[in-house]
């Protein structure tokens, strides 16, 4: 019997959560606990991988298991080291540790014999024939496959040909190796799947030695098994392989101890995210084709582009957990992602000035040449995280739209006549404008109240309106960008117009000319999360250097709906 808390735990575990709990509650597989990340080394994560990283490593984490990284490397023709590596930064930099590194390259004898094996057993043929041939004999679901007429050729004879595809002296695509299943079954898969193709190319591993090359299929399960994987989670598109999963390993099993200490592959709904691609071949045909800065461009749902672009590890994971995993496909609102952001960077960030469309303030009343250091603190949410200082002065920097000349009522900020305060500074009082011959606005004319000072007692006086500000000669220029989505409409994937049209050209958005207080340039909290007070959350671009800033903004401080709701 389980008691009512014992329920309630299960309850918030998700559904491959419980499975697995099921699985070590009845001492399946020995009582033990292996998973596995399986990426394949053809390009950078993105933010759908965190989805299955999560899984993957998070359910080994929770219940007392292991989970093993293992390169997916079957293909040498898009694969490469570079991949290799980026993806092992990736995963520790998201927060997770995996027990080995093994790679698919390391069954390719194992493999191999195990090929041979089911070509001697009459359950494998070498097909001459090409893909076009071979895609038109599979017939539909309904409709029966035609038998290839390679399909009975003496088992001598495969033998020598699947020598020969190795040797080097065939063309890519002359032959293939396939299974001999069954060209009716209603599962697609088994109207015998190709399992070996020739690749002509070095493999980033294992060199020249093979010019043969296993299919997923046959690569996948059969690696799950050689190193005791318990639960082989993977994404619903894999939904219809599972069969095929199971037979070659029935296969390699040869029929001994079938239910237990076996792989067992179980699918989650895939992340798709509004306003973007998750296809690696998508995503590489942007960085080649210089539509992006690299695969870590901040526009970019890779990994590294979020980092870039001023993510948290924290902030991706808790999105992950905000949407969960359920057995149905779906799109995600980009919203949400940014909304978790928000929400792990307000305990993050360190609250700093900038002013992004700088005008010029004087308080008039302030003498010239006197300077005040003033406390601000790094972050109100965790007063832990201390304090710095911020120099005040005479001219000093404010926003552009801070000021209105004819104000609505509701404008709670710099109007002639009005008061506001200068953030952990003074309450000034606006008292006029210059302008140039055109009417822009050049100055700002202030006077300040010294019993006012942020932490005075003269500071208790209420005023509606507090804005942010750098002294002229204390702040650093810099330049900021402003990110938007990367494509204009909602689901990319699923427009018919090819994905490169759809790029919305105003993604970028680069402003000179903005200031930043020296804090916000070098910290010595290490901290990379930045907060500039009332615009959003901001992180230094790796092209940054100390004599041009470059800072990402990351996420506005509101969504642009909540912004419009509220005026
Ligand atoms: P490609 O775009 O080349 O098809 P892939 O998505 O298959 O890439 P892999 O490197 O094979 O990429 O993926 C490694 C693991 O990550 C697999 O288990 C896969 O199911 C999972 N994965 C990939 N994309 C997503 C996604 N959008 N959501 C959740 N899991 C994903
Ligand atoms: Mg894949």
């Amino acid at each position: 019997m389980t008691t009512p808390s014992e329920t309630s735990e299960k309850k918030s575990l998700n559904f491959i959560e419980q499975i697995v709990v099921s699985d070590l509650e009845k001492g399946k597989n020995g009582g033990r606990l292996q998973t596995r990340f399986p990426p394949e080394p053809n390009g950078y994560l993105h933010i759908g991988h965190a989805k299955a990283i999560c899984m993957d490593f998070g359910v080994a984490q929770k219940f007392g298991g292991v989970c093993n990284l293992r390169f997916d490397d079957t293909n040498p023709q898009k694969e490469d080291t570079e991949y290799v590596e980026s993806i092992k930064n990736d995963i520790e930099w998201l927060g997770f540790k995996w027990g080995n590194i093994y790679h698919a390259s390391d069954y390719f004898d194992q493999l191999w014999d195990f090929a041979v094996r089911l070509i001697r057993e009459g359950k494998a043929y070498v097909d001459e024939q090409t893909s076009e041939q071979i895609a038109e004999q599979k017939g539909t679901p309904t409709r029966p496959g035609v038998a290839s007429p390679y399909r009975d050729r003496p088992v001598e004879e495969s033998l020598a040909l699947f020598e020969k595809m190795n040797s080097g002296e065939l063309p890519e695509g002359s032959m293939v190796l396939r299974a001999k299943i069954d060209m009716a079954n209603p599962n697609m898969h088994f109207r015998d799947p190709i399992i070996y193709r020739i690749i002509n190319k070095e493999h980033h591993r294992t060199g020249s030695k093979w010019k043969v090359y296993p299919m997923y299929d046959f690569a996948h399960g059969q690696s799950d098994f050689f190193e005791g994987v318990t639960h082989s989670i993977c994404t619903l598109e894999f939904v219809p392989h599972r069969p095929l999963y199971d037979y070659f390993i029935d296969e390699l099993k040869e029929g001994k101890d079938l239910d237990d200490n076996r792989p067992h592959q179980f699918e989650f709904n895939r992340l798709e995210l509004t306003y973007t691609v998750m296809s690696k071949r998508k995503l590489l045909a942007l960085v080649q084709e210089g539509q992006v800065d690299g695969w870590d461009d901040p526009r970019m749902p890779t990994l590294c582009g979020l980092r870039r672009r001023g993510y948290s590890p924290e902030s991706i994971r808790k999105f992950v957990d905000m949407i969960g995993y359920t057995r149905f496909d779906a799109l995600n609102d980009y919203a949400m992602l940014e909304a978790a952001a928000r929400e792990d960077l307000n305990a993050r960030a360190l609250r700093v000035s900038a002013v992004l469309a700088p005008v010029k303030l004087i308080i008039t009343n302030y003498p010239e040449g006197q300077t005040e250091e003033m406390e601000a603190q790094n972050n109100p949410e965790r007063p832990e995280d201390g304090t710095h200082t911020v120099t005040f002065s005479r001219e000093l920097w404010i926003e552009r739209d801070d000021f209105m000349e004819d104000a609505p009522k509701k404008f709670f900020r710099m109007v002639p006549g009005k008061e506001v305060r200068l953030k952990n500074a003074y309450i000034v009082m606006c008292t006029g404008c210059k302008k140039d011959e055109n009417g822009n606005i050049t100055e700002i004319y202030a006077t300040y109240d010294p019993e006012s000072r942020s932490g005075l007692a003269g500071a208790n006086r209420k005023v509606k309106g507090t804005l942010h500000w750098l002294s002229c000669n204390h702040c650093l220029p810099a330049e900021v960008r402003i990110y938007d989505r990367l494509f204009t409409v909602e689901n990319p994937s699923a427009d018919e117009r090819d994905f490169r049209e759809l790029l919305n050209p105003e993604s970028l958005k680069v402003v000179k000319g903005c200031y930043v207080e020296p804090f916000a340039a070098h910290n010595d909290l290490n901290n990379p999360y930045l907060q500039f007070q009332r615009t959003g959350y901001f992180t230094l671009d790796k092209y940054s250097t100390p004599e041009h800033l470059v800072f990402n903004r990351t996420v506005a401080l509101k969504d642009n709906a909540f912004k419009r709701v509220n005026g």
